[in-house]
């Protein structure tokens, strides 16, 4: 489970941080279009269909942003999830891929003599995560994601334009300075497809076991892993 960081050139880091202070207040169509004509063909989006998640994915169509688009399947998905998988696609034509882990979830069970989210959640979500996403990573430059300032603590300090070491790719989150009622608003006035989950009381919405809905006055990400330390999956931090 080790990482090696990788870190940008002197020249990156200033570009970077140049368009992340100049985009900083720019709404977030003009920050996917920057993206597009800076990144694009090395430019893609990794989405697990959340509310933020969904809007961008709006967005790209309807500027006809066309970019690969993955969805990291853990094969521990809810239901309703692969639902809104196939619904965005059929909407949106945006041609989101599934990629999931060599392993199916049968044999990782049987390797690791049972479900690894129980015993150990951070090496779960390195094997059906990370390192499907450390495979994909050498093929971009630059990968786009919902991430909101005002999703929890750990994302209050989330750049517009960042450099992620963990997968040597630029960082972009167009979302950055949106609020949870900015996205619905959106998510209410353009009729975007969302996880019916969120009618049940979920604020965000991961693998199944380790997801529960939140309760008034919780944080948005309260119900990820709840009852355990850990607060990210490890491919935001
Ligand atoms: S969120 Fe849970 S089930 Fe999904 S990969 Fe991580 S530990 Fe495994």
């Amino acid at each position: 489970m080790i990482t090696i960081k990788k870190i940008p050139t002197p020249e990156q880091a200033e570009f970077i941080e140049r368009w992340n202070v100049a985009l900083d207040k720019s709404s977030p169509e003009d920050i996917l279009t920057w993206a597009y004509n800076t990144y694009s063909p090395k430019l893609t989006m990794g989405t697990a269909l959340g509310n933020s998640g969904c809007v961008i994915l709006s967005m790209l169509a309807k500027l006809n942003l066309r970019i690969p688009i993955f969805n990291l399947d853990t094969g521990y998905q809810f239901p309703e999830t692969l639902e809104l998988f196939d619904q965005i696609n059929v909407k949106y034509g945006l041609g989101i891929i599934r990629r999931t882990s060599d392993i199916s979830v049968a044999e990782f069970e049987t390797i690791n003599g049972g479900a690894l989210y129980n015993i150990d959640p951070d090496r779960c979500c390195y094997e059906r995560k990370i390192k499907v996403l450390e495979s994909i990573a050498p093929n971009y430059d630059a990968w786009i994601s919902g991430l909101r300032r005002d999703q929890s603590s750990t994302r209050a300090n989330t750049q517009v334009v960042g450099w992620d070491a963990k997968f040597g790719l630029v960082k972009i989150a167009p979302l950055a300075h949106w609020t949870n009622k900015d996205v619905w608003k959106r998510i209410v006035e353009e009729s975007v497809p969302y996880n019916k989950l969120y009618d049940q009381g979920y604020t965000s919405i991961g693998c199944q076991p380790c997801t529960r809905p939140t309760s008034a006055g919780e944080d948005e990400r309260a119900g990820r892993w709840a009852g355990k330390q850990k607060t990210e999956c490890g491919l935001h931090g």
